[in-house]
């Protein structure tokens, strides 16, 4: 029998990097605020969990790009114990050919490095990286603030167009053409318009379309390059990618405890059932269990889908908002492998001077053609035979992840259908992990022989243990029609939601997935300002 407890300012459905980012600010302000979620650990798919005795792995997301430096600083995270060392290489991408090309993250080094493959292509790097970054500088200020309201039929509406207009002040006609081709073009045009080595092109695919729905020939696909140009890390860099010391997990770890020093509450294994609403208005949330909890407000750090179609009743929704959400774009387009190792994996070609550092990062993607046609057969519900495989060394980046003599191995898969034409992910989870293998084997012969465990992830895994509906790592596609004042859905990008008091703050909000904690940020303002003006006095009582 359930039972009513405390009643809280806030209740944040979700303990995931955004939802935890939420609460933090929210008590920060004042608002006693409990977090709920239904896994054991914090965290969500921003974690370091076990994959063996003593072996310790960011089973899921595994680089830090573009964690926000506002929130890094805001809620001290470094006093929290949050410590990231650079990629350097930012990339890397090993040819069958034994060629390693690393793009090292000081520009200099990179110009030099690409100019030994094609002097045009070194030089025309700088250039696009001068363009794109500047065009990155534009969309920045957008990614930690509410996307505008295109209604001109309200005063706000006109206001939000006005300073959205402001905003891009200065903009040549050539630069607004730059960055409609960047938004809507497709990745493979830009680089073969651009760049004449196979290779150079191929280390640009290989940070670019991560998670993404789409080949790189698939408009939308260019997109990419400006999203990782937004500045990240503690100092504000364009382009940051980073490890982070003990993990992913370190992130959430430090949210949580940043969060529980400004007064959070937190309860693990504690699954939401339902979000409570009377006359229209949230009033809290019901446990599994059926412990209810009041609240003022309530955010959900769940996806769009899961969080509307699944915790609330669809007859309390209008039914065009429920058409829209069913209509997200999800669909997860990838997987994860882990492995403990008992040696470093040896990839052929690697400088013989190189650091452990430096022998971290590994793309195997041996060309655009590759990857389309990956695309392809996953499009149609197959498991690719020939696989684009990640490989982060994690241990050698920090070897406190395992035991002395054991190598930590993470592996994002792209490509692979969340649904299968034939059979089923239970079925086709080691085939996978298999094919994994022996992509990583025609580049570092040494793996097969030195596997001493392996966790495959496969779409449907990441739904059921990380609660991402469809598999999808960023709540929903990153693509243009799901973006901006379109994300979640057209006319509720403000993280309000047809729902007095109910408010979206995770990756299914603006400005979208990706270890960020900009949802979070952006949502838990929005409901300060919407607290300030007492629309939840009266709530909730
Ligand atoms: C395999 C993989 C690799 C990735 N790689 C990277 C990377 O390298 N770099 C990067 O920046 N990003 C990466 N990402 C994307 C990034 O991790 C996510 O977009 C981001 O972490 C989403 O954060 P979030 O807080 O919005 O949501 P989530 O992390 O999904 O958190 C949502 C939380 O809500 C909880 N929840 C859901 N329903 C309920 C309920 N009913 N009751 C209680 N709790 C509930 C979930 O358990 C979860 O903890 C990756 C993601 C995956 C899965």
């Amino acid at each position: 029998m359930g039972q009513t407890q405390t009643k809280y300012d806030a209740v944040v459905v979700g303990g995931g990097h955004n939802g935890l980012t939420a609460a933090a600010y929210l008590a920060r302000a004042g608002l006693s605020t409990l977090v709920l979620e239904r896994r054991e650990i914090v965290g969500g798919c921003c974690v370091t969990e076990e994959i063996a005795p003593g072996c310790r792995c960011s089973t899921t997301s595994y680089i830090a790009s573009m964690l926000r430096p506002e929130v890094i600083q805001d809620l001290n995270l470094a006093a929290h114990g949050l410590r990231m060392v650079p990629c350097d290489p930012a990339i890397q991408v090993p040819f069958p050919d034994g060629h390693v090309v690393p793009w090292w993250a000081e520009r200099a080094r990179a110009k030099e490095e690409f100019a030994r493959i094609s002097p045009k292509d070194a030089e025309t790097f700088v250039r696009v990286d001068d363009q794109l970054k500047k065009l990155a500088r534009y969309l920045q200020p957008f990614f930690l603030e509410p996307p505008p309201e295109i209604d001109i039929g309200s005063m706000t509406g006109w206001a939000d167009l006005f300073k959205l207009g402001s905003r891009f002040r200065g903009i040549s006609s050539e630069e607004i053409a730059q960055l409609v081709a960047f938004l809507t073009g497709s990745l493979g045009e830009f680089l073969d318009h651009n760049y004449e080595s196979e290779k150079i092109k191929t280390l640009f695919l290989a940070n670019n379309v991560y998670g993404k729905h789409g080949g790189p020939y698939q408009p939308g696909t260019a997109i990419g390059l400006l999203f990782h140009l937004l500045s990240g890390g503690e100092h504000e860099l364009q382009g940051f990618y980073g490890h982070v010391m003990g993990g992913m997990g370190s992130i959430t770890q430090a949210l949580a405890s940043s969060g529980k020093k400004l007064g959070v509450e937190i309860r693990t294994a504690a699954p939401v059932a339902r979000i409570d609403l009377r006359n229209g208005r949230a009033i809290g949330v019901t446990l599994e269990d059926g412990t209810e909890v009041r609240a003022r407000v309530v955010l959900s750090n769940a996806d769009p889908k899961r969080t509307f179609l699944g915790m609330l009743n669809e007859k309390d929704l209008p039914s065009e908002f429920v058409h829209a959400i069913r209509g997200i774009k999800m669909d997860g387009p990838c997987a994860k492998v882990n492995f403990v190792l008992s040696e470093e994996p040896r990839f052929t070609g690697t400088d013989k001077t190189a650091t452990p550092l430096e022998r971290t990062f590994f793309t195997l993607v041996p060309s655009l053609e590759f990857a389309e046609r990956c695309y392809d057969i996953a499009k149609f519900g197959d498991v690719p035979e020939e696989l684009w495989v990640d490989c982060v060394i994690s241990s050698n980046a920090d070897d406190s992840l395992a035991p002395a003599g054991k190598h930590i191995l993470t592996c994002f898969v792209q490509y692979v259908p969340y649904r299968l034409r034939e059979g089923n992910w239970d079925e086709k989870r080691e085939l996978l992990g298999d094919r994994v293998v022996k992509k990583i084997a025609e580049y570092a012969p040494n793996v097969p022989n030195s596997i001493m465990a392996r966790q495959v992830l496969t779409p449907l895994d990441l739904e059921r243990t990380y609660g991402l509906t469809e598999g999808n790592i960023f709540h929903g596609d990153l693509r243009l029609e799901q973006l901006f004042f379109m994300r979640p859905v057209a006319g509720w990008s403000q993280y309000r939601s047809p729902i007095d008091g109910l408010y979206l703050c995770g990756a299914g909000a603006h400005p979208g997935g990706g270890v960020t904690g900009a949802p979070g940020h952006n949502a838990a303002h929005q409901v300060l300002r919407d607290w300030k003006k007492g629309r939840f006095k009266d709530a909730a009582s």
